[in-house]
This record gives structure tokens, C-alpha cells and sequence, in this order.
């Protein structure tokens, strides 16, 4: 779908017929075609035992509440793309609540719970985000962060919808969940299908290389990879599709595949673990750490009265929640008491262990800027990581799993029929 044609010329209604034939017939949509699609897609998925995420729009579900149900049982989760297929940053608080309550009622109906949402062409504003707060969903995944993978593919038409889509660079910020307030973001990763097939010109197996690059990346970061894979696109993206799957199996340690509603829930609990360290000497402290199910400690630079395994770099997993540990000097991040709100809750949300303390020699690791932002943190995140002083953390990922990778495919409608309503704002 071609977003900025569907959003700044799609007006005139002979037009957006136009438009929306000519579309239907690259991409060959026709009744049964997409159900074939959302079977060929699901099929894939269960050889590899993968679960994905289709944020679906509301009238959607309401005409194909059958078909929708037999895949949410399947285990595919469907989260909210909106009721119609709106531009939700030209929307009022007002009509974003009107909007949100229709396709409550609309996934009840179908007995099925979404728990996320994700804006029609990756837009949202301020109020999208209160909105889906006040009616109770888990996260939003509308943020897109773009690596820097397509080196001379790059192009001008790819520049313009990555600032239509309010895109930021993941070279710049990190790729991963961020909890505001109640809710949790969830970053969508780009390069995906549509830039990939509709916006870049490369040659055959390019779009597996980049996927794979932005896979092992975010491997490396420990980071998440939010693919983006529009089920009418799967015929031709499937390579891509299965290369990533089958590399993500075999890298160590593990990467977490699993759904947005699945990731957004993990993010909210652990970052509620409950953390207790008691002095037991100068330099013995117990650790003791009441976590969801997964909640894993690694340890590196210390010794550990617990059986350990190794994971990464100099990191130990610790095989147990509550242990004893030596070390000269406390191996948590230490913060001033005046450091700014914003960069506690950031190394919380990373699963840093953090003690206010106005001993800055007695931490390997303290900080004191009372002023903290988005764009310092990925800078803050490779200070702690790229040096190897002694630190005990929670592992970011559940069961020691270094990265996570969650399938994702945006389904803006499901048949032809739909297809020419929403052409129409139906
Ligand atoms: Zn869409």
C-alpha cells in the first residue's frame, strides 16, 4: 500500500477507485486470495513453531469474524489497527476514543481480545497514545525505527515516507520497548516488505541479506526486531521470512521469538521485579530477585555461591534467583540521588540493578546527570556494555535469550470487497 497516495491523494473517489483497482491488480487481491495469503503465512510460521502479530482494521474483523477467529485460535495475535484505515495523527482526541471504543466492541464480539495497537501508516500523536491507555491496551507498536542497512539501495522516494512516517534512526536510538506510564512502546523495524518491494530496487536475495543484517544486529545489541511483513506481500517475502526464522533458531544465546503482546507483557513485569540486595561483609552481598517466570541474572567480574553458565562477553548466567556474590566494590549501578527520573527509570527498564548511593567510589558503574533523554541512551547502554567492570543485572530477555524478534503483518483488509470500502472510508 502506497500510504502518502493513499493519504494525500486519496480523495476523489473515481480516483481512490482507480487507485484502489490498480493496487487490487499488482497485487492480484481478490476474495479467498488473502484467507490463501493469511494460510501460506501461518504455515511458515508453525514449521518454524512461531507465533506472529496482525494488527487488523476493526471493520475487518466485524465482516470476517469467523476467518479472524480460526487464526486467533491458531495462536495469532491481532491486535487493533484501527477502525477504519485513518491517518490517527490527523485525529482528535475525541475521534480517537470513538474510534478505539468501536473496535472494542467489534474484537468482543468476535471473542477475541486485542491487547495492542498499532496507527495505520505508522502515524499517531499525542492523544493516540492517552487513548489507548484510558481503554486499557498493553502497548503500542506505531514508533518505526529505521536501520541503516540499505547502503547504495537507498533511495529519495524511501527518505520521503521514512519522514512521513516520523521515523527515527536506530543508529541513534535503541530498539527496544520503552514503558510510558502504563503503556509499553514497542519499536516497528524498517526496512520492511513495503520498503523493501515497493520503494527499493534490489536484486534477488538483497532483501534476505538486510533482514539477516538487521537480525544479527540487533543480536549483538541484545536489542529487539520488529519485522514487518503485510500478508498480501508473503509470496514474495517468504525467502526472507523463513532465512531470518531459521537463523534466529540457531544463534546463541538464543533469540526470543515471540508475539507483541507477549514481548509488551514481559517488559511490564520484569520491570517490576522485585530486587533485594543485602550486605552481608565489605564485599559479600545477597542478591535475591522475585521475578515473572524467565527472570534471569547474569553476573560478570564476580564470584557467585550459584552454578553458572556462560552466556555472553564475560557474562555468567546465574542458574538460581537468590545467591551470594563477592566482589570489591558494589557491582550494581550506582546513582546519585539527584539523577534525573527519566534515567533511573531507563536502567530499570533494562533490568540494571540500582542503588542511590553519594559514594561514586564504591560503584564501578555511577552515574549523577540530572538531565537524561531519548538520544543519550544508546550511548549510556554502550558505556555500561563496552566496558567490563563487575555487574549483576537482569537479563534484559527472558531465559538468558540475547535478543528478541517478533513476526508482525499490518492486514488493512481482507477482500476485495474491503478492499474497495475502505477506498471510500467505509
Ligand atoms: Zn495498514
Amino acid at each position: 500500500m502506497n500510504p502518502i497516495s493513499l493519504a494525500v491523494h486519496g480523495k476523489g473517489i473515481r480516483k481512490a477507485i482507480q487507485r484502489g483497482f490498480s493496487i487490487v491488480g499488482r497485487y492480484g487481491f481478490a476474495p479467498n486470495k488473502m484467507e490463501r495469503a493469511l494460510t501460506q503465512y501461518t504455515d511458515i510460521l508453525s514449521r518454524f513453531d512461531c507465533r506472529a502479530t496482525f494488527p487488523i482494521i476493526s471493520l475487518a474483523v466485524q465482516r470476517h469474524p469467523e476467518l479472524i477467529k480460526k487464526y486467533y485460535d491458531q495462536g495469532i495475535e491481532f491486535a487493533i489497527h484501527g477502525f477504519r484505515h485513518l491517518d490517527h495523527s490527523e485525529l482528535s482526541y475525541e475521534e480517537q476514543r470513538e474510534h478505539l471504543a468501536l473496535s472494542l466492541q467489534i474484537f468482543e464480539q468476535a471473542n477475541i481480545e486485542p491487547r495492542g495497537f498499532r496507527g495505520p501508516y505508522l502515524r499517531w500523536n499525542a492523544e493516540t497514545l492517552t487513548v489507548l491507555e484510558e481503554c486499557g491496551l498493553l502497548y503500542d507498536s506505531s514508533q518505526s525505527l529505521t536501520w541503516d542497512v540499505l547502503g547504495e539501495y537507498d533511495n529519495p522516494d524511501y527518505q520521503h515516507v521514512l519522514q512521513f512516517y516520523g521515523s527515527r534512526s536506530a543508529t541513534n536510538y535503541p530498539s527496544l520497548p520503552n514503558l510510558e506510564d502504563k503503556l509499553v512502546r514497542l519499536p516497528y523495524s524498517l526496512p520492511d516488505d513495503e520498503a523493501l518491494v515497493e520503494r527499493l530496487i534490489l536484486p534477488p536475495g538483497k532483501m534476505n541479506e538486510m533482514w539477516l543484517d538487521i537480525l544479527h544486529r540487533t543480536h549483538r545489541l541484545g536489542e529487539l526486531f520488529t519485522i514487518g511483513l503485510h500478508p498480501e506481500r508473503i509470496s514474495f517475502c517468504k525467502d526472507a521470512l523463513e532465512a531470518v526464522l531459521a537463523e534466529s533458531g540457531k544463534l546463541q544465546p538464543a533469540v526470543w521469538v515471540a508475539r507483541l503482546d507477549e514481548i509488551a507483557a514481559w517488559w511490564w513485569e520484569r520491570t517490576r521485579a522485585k530486587i533485594e540486595i543485602d550486605m552481608v561483609s565489605e564485599d559479600e552481598f545477597h542478591v535475591s530477585v522475585l521475578g515473572p517466570e524467565g527472570t534471569t541474572v547474569l553476573a560478570r567480574g564476580v564470584e557467585v555461591d550459584a552454578p553458572t553458565v556462560p552466556w555472553t562477553g564475560s557474562y555468567q548466567q546465574v542458574e538460581a534467583t537468590e545467591f551470594t556474590i563477592r566482589a570489591p566494590r558494589h557491582p550494581f549501578v550506582g546513582l546519585s540521588p539527584s539523577a534525573s527520573p527519566d534515567l533511573v527509570d531507563f536502567l530499570r527498564q533494562q533490568g540494571y540493578i540500582i542503588e542511590f548511593s553519594s559514594d561514586r567510589k564504591a560503584y564501578a558503574y555511577y552515574f549523577d546527570q540530572p538531565q537524561f533523554v531519548a538520544r543519550h541512551k544508546r550511548f549510556l547502554l554502550a558505556q555500561i556494555e563496552g566496558a567490563n567492570f563487575p555487574l549483576v543485572r537482569l537479563s534484559r530477555w527472558p531465559n538468558g535469550a540475547r535478543s528478541a524478534l517478533s513476526i508482525t503483518g499490518d492486514i488493512d483488509a481482507l477482500t476485495l470487497w474491503d478492499y474497495v470500502l475502505r477506498m471510500f472510508g467505509k
